[in-house]
């Protein structure tokens, strides 16, 4: 188990049914993508606008791009014509510039609302009364080129096992809820974005839908 192709078709063997793999390819070369693309792959997750426009201008166009990064209001134009995921977002107004640029591409991008799950203040997201206010509000409603398909989590960076399936645990819970109560049961409120290299098989036993795996498949990330 070597190389790109191998480490992938271990993981799908690894995935129930209704789990979906995003191969996060951030700070790997646009060949290490291609590897993964001629593996099957077709799912890719990044965290830069930039990088993640440049891997889609040299790539096959069938190739789904998911944005997994922190979201900065004045990137998203720069990826709205192609996005088709976008798990990070975590205010109301990101929502509108979202909505804003998609309608500018006459399109409907999909988003997750991003949940602060772990204990690290470095991590991103709505806390749940921040999410079930925003949802309650309602003005999200009226976004016609936006579709809040979901909720994406961290768990906290720990070896407590204990503690990383809690996080989970509690985000399922909390999906659960959210759909019950702002979604119809047949919408497209389907996705639990939840899970990593380190802590993937702990999302998938609390519900996770789409994993996000990246260093199990790539190897180390170089920052430089
Ligand atoms: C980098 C990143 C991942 C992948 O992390 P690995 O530990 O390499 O699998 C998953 N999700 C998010 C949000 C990330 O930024």
């Amino acid at each position: 188990m070597n190389n790109i192709a191998d480490h992938i078709k271990q993981i799908l063997t690894e995935l129930p049914q209704g789990v979906r793999l995003v191969a996060v390819s951030k700070y790997h070369p646009a060949d290490a993508i291609a590897e993964a693309y001629h593996a099957g792959q077709r799912i890719f997750g990044e965290s830069k606008v930039q990088e993640m426009s440049t891997k889609y201008e040299l790539l096959p166009k069938d190739i789904q791009w998911h944005f997994i990064g922190h979201l900065q209001s004045n990137k998203i134009k720069y990826m709205a014509p192609f996005v088709t995921l976008i798990h990070g977002i975590d205010s109301f107004k990101l929502l509108e510039e979202v909505n804003k640029q998609a309608a500018k591409c006459n399109r409907v991008i999909k988003c997750l609302l991003q949940i602060h799950i772990a204990q690290e203040d470095t991590k991103f997201g709505f806390n749940a009364e921040e999410c079930r206010a925003m949802l309650t509000a309602g003005d999200w409603k009226s976004l016609k080129n936006i579709e809040i398909c979901g909720l994406m989590g961290m768990a906290t960076y720990t070896e407590d096992v204990e503690e990383i399936r809690n996080e989970f645990h509690y985000l399922h819970e909390l999906f659960l809820e959210v759909k019950q109560n702002w979604f119809d049961q047949s919408s497209n409120f389907c996705e639990l974005s939840m899970g990593m290299s380190d802590d993937y098989q702990l999302a998938i036993e609390q519900g996770s839908t789409l994993v996000r795996i990246g260093s199990k498949i790539f190897g180390e990330r170089n920052y430089q």
